[in-house]
């Protein structure tokens, strides 16, 4: 029987930076893989046409390039490939009046075209710039600081140092306020507010959802202080560059092999795997799942009554909407009528009011396929050509947000109730919506490849029901209480078994966050 140190059940990121944070202390590890494709939500592939390269799910890499793995290993995984291409043009709104608000990295050009919308909001966008400088530190280093640690209160310790009191109170109620509530106490302008508020949905909150504020926050001034960046050639230059690294540290990765399940000894330590081959691997210090807690308590491991408060209270983690992609290989970009500028953006989102971001995500939670969904259409090519034939381009369409199970269609056109049935259809209604405002887009598509929320799940199974967050993010779900309150911290009710991965603190995105925290706990 093989046997290694730790045992890491799937290939997302962040299991790979657990990989290779472990094999750079020593540790012997195996990755195990259930699909032929190693990266979970970070893969890049040529789904529509030979050539044309699109980034299946994740898409904008500016949290793993910020990250604390990537500083870490920044220079090894340059070598093995890892490169980045900058968009100085972050992201726009455009709005019913075809007029668009965009974020570009040059502060006076935000600020000016903020100031033909409002010279008030113009000054508050640079006071909030500003103070940004200052806070991000510690807002930063809080998020990569396990949940609850001596770390995080040390950054709390610093920060009240450092800010005072006064500051530390208004930080708290900015992480627990809407994006509404914090818009509307610092800008006049709707679509400015418009603007900031889209991102809440790249997560799964709505205007007016508690603890929504933060990211529309972060993701602003981020981007207006660093820009965004996305990988070059593809999001899947993150995964290419971490296995190539784990490789040449001795690490092994082992595809096509799912963990069918989580081996115990007589005390309930978890001591391997068994894969569905029927192959055992023996894991000598831990067992890593980087794969969904409900997965790895409901179908991995054996049922056991002196779990069952646990196992309680982690059925009732509660995935967030749906999403769906629309991967689109055009032969050039939608001409936006609010402006040829727009061409350069990385991110157009097509949300232009606060209304519609309410309504579509009620639509989505009451079962129903949104008559105007929310949708962050991404233009790679506008940034990195080398992804399609030259002049030819890929557009990468989220829709925000979509039900899990098809009760109906809000818009009353769409009958079938299953995503097999309806995802074409759906797809339709979201290219017309975009040829709202960039007409004659279909004229230009040459070919298409639709995800819905099923189809997600299928090539990931941590994406529950379409859930690109794989639970919501929702304050009674983040911060001490991801995935369950007391187990915030990787560790498990069953001996030598951790949890990593987006259901774990701290949550979605690029950010290798989890990964990296729980190996330097295990491998100091
Ligand atoms: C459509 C979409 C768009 C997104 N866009 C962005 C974006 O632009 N920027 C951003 O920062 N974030 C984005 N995200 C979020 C981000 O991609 C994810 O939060 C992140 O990639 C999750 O990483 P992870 O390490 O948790 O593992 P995952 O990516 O979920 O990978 C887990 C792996 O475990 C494997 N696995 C599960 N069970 C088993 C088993 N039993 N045996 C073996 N293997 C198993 C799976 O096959 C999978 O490969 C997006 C997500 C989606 C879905």
């Amino acid at each position: 029987m093989k046997s290694y140190d730790a045992i890491i059940i799937g290939a997302g990121h962040n299991g790979l930076a657990a990989a290779v944070n472990l094999a750079t202390k020593g540790w012997s590890v195996a990755v195990v893989e259930a699909k032929s494709t190693p990266g979970g939500a970070v893969k890049t592939q040529e789904l529509t046409l030979p050539g044309y390269a699109h980034d299946l799910a994740a898409m904008n890499l500016s949290m793993f390039a910020g990250s604390a793995f990537h500083a870490r290993h920044a220079a090894d995984l340059a070598r093995h490939g890892l490169g980045f291409v900058p968009a100085d043009h972050c992201f726009a709104s455009i709005f019913r009046d075809q007029t668009y608000l965009g974020v570009s990295k040059d502060l006076a050009l935000t600020t000016e075209r903020i100031a033909t919308l409002s010279p008030r909001d113009a000054a508050a966008w640079k006071d909030l710039f500003a103070s940004f400088g200052g806070d991000a530190p510690h807002i930063f280093g809080l998020l990569g600081s396990p949940m609850p640690s001596f770390a995080a209160a040390r950054v709390v310790w610093k920060a009240w140092r450092e800010k005072g009191t006064a500051w530390l109170y208004e930080t708290a109620r900015m992480l627990m306020a809407s994006p509404r509530d914090f818009l509307d106490a610092r800008f006049e302008n709707d679509k400015l507010k418009t603007m900031m508020a889209a991102w809440g949905l790249h997560l799964d909150f709505t205007p007016d959802t508690a603890g929504g504020a933060l990211f529309p926050y972060l993701e602003s001034m981020a981007n207006q202080a660093f820009g965004m960046v996305i990988g070059k050639g593809g999001a899947a230059a993150i995964i290419h560059a971490m296995t190539g690294l784990l490789k040449e540290k001795g690490g092994t990765l082992l595809l096509d092999s799912p963990v069918s399940a989580i081996d115990q000894d007589q005390a309930g330590k978890a001591i391997g795997v068994t894969l569905a081959s029927g192959e055992k691997l023996v894991a000598r210090r831990a067992v890593i799942a980087n794969a969904h807690p409900q997965l790895v308590f409901g179908k991995l491991l054996k049922t056991d009554a002196t779990r069952a408060a646990f196992d309680e209270k982690l059925k009732k983690f509660r995935a967030g909407p749906g999403t769906m992609m629309v991967h689109l290989a055009l032969d050039s970009l939608p001409d936006w009528t609010a402006g040829e500028e727009l061409k350069r953006f990385a991110y157009v989102h097509l949300a232009p009011d606060m209304q519609m971001m309410s309504k579509a995500y009620a639509e989505a939670a009451a079962g129903l396929l949104p008559a105007e969904p929310a949708l962050v259409v991404g233009q790679p090519t506008a940034i990195d050509p080398s992804r399609a034939p030259e002049g030819r381009h890929v557009l990468w369409v989220q829709v925000r947000v979509l039900p899990a199970d098809i009760r109906g269609d809000a818009a009353g056109m769409i009958e079938a109730r299953d995503w097999n049935s309806a995802k074409e259809a759906y797809a339709d209604r979201v290219i017309s919506l975009i040829e709202t405002y960039a007409p004659g887009l279909s004229s230009k598509i040459l070919g298409r490849s639709v995800f819905s929320p099923a189809d997600l799940e299928a090539e990931n199974p941590n994406l529950i029901g379409g859930d690109n967050l794989s639970g919501s993010h929702h304050l009674d779900q983040n911060f001490l209480f991801r995935p369950v309150a007391g187990y915030s911290r990787y560790k498990t009710p069953v001996d030598g078994l951790y949890l990593c991965g987006a259901s774990t603190w701290p949550g979605a995105g690029t950010g290798a966050g989890s990964g990296h925290m729980l190996s330097d706990m295990l491998a100091k």
